[in-house]
């Protein structure tokens, strides 16, 4: 069978690779359908990726049709439709006790740290497994995961009803986690770049988009929240100066979710956080988020279809990063098929 393997930063291959076999009663094969080209498949590609070992099969957002069961997976038939939570944990750690296997301190999402989904067929725990109804559209399982990541910076800004959100930049994380925040009936106020993006934020119910090229978002915060300043801010821009920005236009006592993997500080004084008593929280991966997005997926109360732009066949994924990279701006999400 086929994969898609990085062997070295700027080498990517359509690989033949074994056919993985049932060797745990918890395994489950899954004939994969879908899978969404993500930011940090690029950063492997490009060799920005710190995490990243080489050779990898990359790809960590994705779903299919279950083809084989272990003996222990009894909740989980031939032929289910499902995604794939890509998430790894050791389940003995601090943050594994206490419910946060997120961040367990010897975590390995696949794609990344292992082996990924970009492959015909994966095999996966029964854990990381889970179910849609036979009539959802498989061409949308690659984006449960996205949105998952969205779903987790909701529950860590403790978004709800009748909050207003400032969202900073609005790519495929953005718009997830608008999505999300409209859904728990947030106020959303969204920022970007690129004028396109922020037409899709429009059909998604942002109450206010911010094209910053043309507009000055500080002034714009200021009208949105008759000038108390920003109750929730999530910067998914994640730049040293957006983290800065964040801290400035947060109104008392609000709430910053950071999603960031840079490792260059920022600077922000004590007094800034102190002053306003500010909760600065970062977000990371999801934790159980799976179930609830599927849920959501199904009744329709999200809109993935908005966020899947382009979608490939698997052996083009050259292209298909070119185009990723040629047209930054016109690319929210690109999905692979490998049917
Ligand atoms: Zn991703
Ligand atoms: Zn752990």
């Amino acid at each position: 069978m086929k994969a898609i393997k990085v062997t070295k930063p700027f080498n990517i291959e359509i690989c033949e690779v074994e056919r993985p076999e049932i060797k745990s009663p918890d395994d489950v094969i899954i004939k994969v359908t879908s899978g969404g080209i993500c930011g940090s498949d690029i950063g492997i590609f490009n060799g920005t990726n710190s995490l990243a070992i080489y050779p990898r099969i990359i790809g960590h957002e994705f779903g299919g049709i279950v083809e084989e069961v272990g003996e222990n997976a009894t909740e989980i038939k031939v032929g289910d439709k499902v995604a794939v939570d890509p998430v790894v944990s050791c389940g003995q750690c601090y943050a594994c006790r206490i419910g946060r296997h997120n961040v367990c301190s010897s975590l390995e999402a696949m794609g990344v740290h292992r082996d990924g989904g970009f492959r015909e067929y994966v095999s996966v725990n029964k854990r990381n497994v889970h179910k849609f109804n036979e009539d959802f559209d498989s061409s949308l399982l690659a984006l449960v995961e996205p949105y998952t990541i969205g779903m987790q910076i909701n529950s860590r800004g403790q978004i709800s009803k009748g909050d207003k959100v400032l969202i900073v930049g609005s790519g495929a994380i953005g718009l997830c986690t608008l999505d999300v925040a409209k859904r728990k009936g947030a106020e959303v106020l969204i920022a970007d770049i690129v004028p396109e993006k922020l037409e899709v934020a429009k059909k998604m119910g942002a109450n206010r988009t911010v094209l910053v090229s043309e507009e000055n978002l500080e002034k714009a915060v200021d009208e949105f929240t008759n000038k108390e300043g920003m109750p929730v801010i999530v910067d998914t821009v994640c730049s040293q100066s957006s983290f800065e920005d964040s801290v400035k236009m947060a109104s008392p006592a609000g709430r910053i979710v950071v999603i960031g993997l840079i490792d260059t500080p920022s600077q922000i004084a004590q007094a800034d956080i102190t002053k306003k008593e500010l909760t600065i929280v970062g977000s990371r991966l999801n934790c159980n988020k799976f179930d609830e997005v599927v849920e959501a997926f199904e009744s329709k109360e999200l809109k993935p279809e908005l966020l899947k732009t382009h979608s490939f066949d698997f052996t083009q994924v050259k292209d298909a990063l070119k185009l990723i990279e040629n047209e930054p701006e016109k690319v929210i999400k690109m999905v692979l098929n490998f049917d």
